[in-house]
């Protein structure tokens, strides 16, 4: 990615290269000034997309304030299904515009277009719900013949800001509920996969979405993003990212709603009772799936003391599965990470580790940004790789002594977001249920497992513990209101 007045030298384009556009409420916006995105597995230009400037962060807020119309649930039901239906229609293109410009491989970037296929339906069923409830008020001493009745309004304009690591389901996770929910909102996706972003935007207007209802702003982060987050007109700002950004924002942003979702470091706790074929399973895919590159992917896998040489020799054989290489082949099981300066900081605190007496069992080579899924054991308890968010393919062992050493040590980070228990013993899982600081503790599963409509989302650093998935996010995006009225 890099921003650019100059047309790129032919020898780098390719044919299929694309052009796209900003949008303010529906209207293409052409400028000199391009954002080239770049495939960071051969370095090609996938394609540029013109950019913002700070004029049009205001036209943009114009636009979605004195433009707003109501829309009714079938209005917003109907936009939804009909962009379920063109998405499936274009799956295959939004699966090979996700690889070139993520570097994930194939395979993951068609799971993602059907994880994104759920958030709509999803959010299309919810449109249609009521969400009101009822109070009868002649329930105390204190109490009157009057029922209190709550309906749920709109935001006037949330700006939503995504990251890179799921570049068409975290943008379809804030899209799909404020339009659910009937709420304008403002998208800076991010720079890093721009494309899918406004593609999807494409789809969301031809789907018959009213223009007023959606601006997609790209620009140098100075004159859009940080303009969005601080405009006065915003109600809400929901922000997917990093920890160190997240904070940021909030400091930034000033008297309005906000929803941070941000980093995770999630453990993966084997105990000695657990079945090894499924730990050693659930290990590599919360591992390595997305390059490992989800915020609720398994950066550290806790493996009880009796059972760690077991563990660790029957998942270093089933790492070496994981096939890593050209993302646009389907064989290919891990891609890239999202540049090579991603991957050289995997590096670098790769050897950290070993300089502090890691081994690497499995992988550990670099190839441009390229990382080898690494499996990694001896890994001490302070080491920059599992105190920090690890973004990528990289599975550092650590072993416990006991549940009360597993509990502690899982919860020692300052991340809270996800975490995953293998056993089979039903006071343990609940004890870990009880204990473990994370927004989410699941048993005989990866830490990523959840459905599009659960409540998801983190504490401590991963977040404020304001949820999303489709029904928290709607509520997120709208306001109560009560009324009420005598009754009898
Ligand atoms: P990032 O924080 O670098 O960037 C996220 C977005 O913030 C981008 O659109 C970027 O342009 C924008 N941004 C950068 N500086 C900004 C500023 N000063 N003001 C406003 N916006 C700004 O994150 P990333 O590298 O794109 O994504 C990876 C991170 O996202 C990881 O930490 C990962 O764990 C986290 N993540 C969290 C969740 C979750 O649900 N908790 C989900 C996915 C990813």
């Amino acid at each position: 990615m890099a921003y650019s007045d100059q047309t790129m030298p032919a020898s780098k384009q390719k044919e299929e290269m694309i052009h796209l556009c900003s949008y303010v409420a529906g209207k293409p916006v052409h400028s000199s000034k391009k954002l080239e995105v770049i495939n960071p597995y051969d370095n090609t230009i996938v394609g540029t997309v013109s950019i913002t400037g700070r004029e049009h962060v205001e036209e943009a807020v114009s636009a979605a304030l004195n433009g707003y119309q109501p829309m009714s649930r079938y209005e917003r039901f109907s936009v939804l299904d009909k962009a379920r239906h063109l998405l499936a229609e274009r799956r295959e293109e939004f699966a090979h515009l996700i690889t070139a410009e993520s570097g994930l491989c194939i395979r993951e970037s068609m799971y993602e277009t059907g994880r994104s296929s759920d958030v709509l339906h999803f959010a299309a069923i919810e449109a249609l719900h009521d969400d009101g409830e009822i109070f009868s008020c002649d329930i105390s001493p204190n109490g009157k013949a009057r029922k209190i009745f709550t309906v749920r309004e709109p935001l006037s304009l949330i700006v939503a800001i995504t990251p890179f690591n799921h570049p068409l389901n975290q943008v379809v996770h804030k899209l799909a509920p404020a339009i659910a929910a009937g709420a304008p909102l403002i998208l800076k996706p991010s720079e890093k996969t721009p494309l899918t972003a406004i593609k999807f935007a494409e789809v969301l207007y031809e789907a018959g979405l009213p223009p007023y209802m959606l601006s997609v702003l790209l620009g140098e982060t100075s004159e859009v993003a940080e303009p969005l987050v601080r405009h006065p007109k915003a109600e809400l700002v929901s922000f997917t990212g990093s920890v160190a950004i997240g904070k940021h924002i909030a400091g930034i942003a000033g008297y309005k709603k906000l929803v941070l979702e941000l980093g995770g470091n999630a453990p993966l706790i084997i105990m000695d009772d657990a079945d090894l074929d499924t730990a050693v399973y659930l290990a590599a895919e919360g591992a390595f799936r997305n390059s490992g590159q989800r915020c609720t992917a398994v950066k550290r896998i806790l493996v009880s003391e009796a059972i760690l040489d077991a563990f660790t020799e029957k998942f270093t054989e089933k790492a070496a599965e994981y096939t890593c290489g050209d993302p646009s082949d389907p064989e290919t099981r891990v891609g890239t990470v999202i540049d090579e300066p991603a991957a050289m900081y995997l590096e670098d605190v790769m050897n950290k580790a070993v300089a502090q007496g890691a081994r690497v069992l499995l992988g550990g080579n670099r190839h441009g940004a390229l990382i080898e899924p690494t499996v990694i054991s001896n890994v001490p308890r302070d080491a920059q790789m599992v105190v920090q968010e690890s973004f990528g393919p990289l599975a550092p062992i650590l072993s416990f002594k006991d549940i009360d050493d597993a509990i502690n040590l899982a919860n020692s980070t300052s991340f809270g977001l996800s975490s995953g228990v293998v056993t089979n013993q039903m006071d343990v899982a609940l004890r870990f249920v009880r204990e473990l600081k994370t927004g989410t503790v699941n048993i005989n599963e990866v830490p990523g497992y959840r459905i599009e409509k659960s409540p998801f989302g983190g504490r401590k650093d991963s977040g404020l513990g304001v949820k999303e998935g489709v029904i928290e996010a709607i509520k997120s995006f709208t306001f109560v209101k009560t009324f009420s009225l005598p009754w009898g």
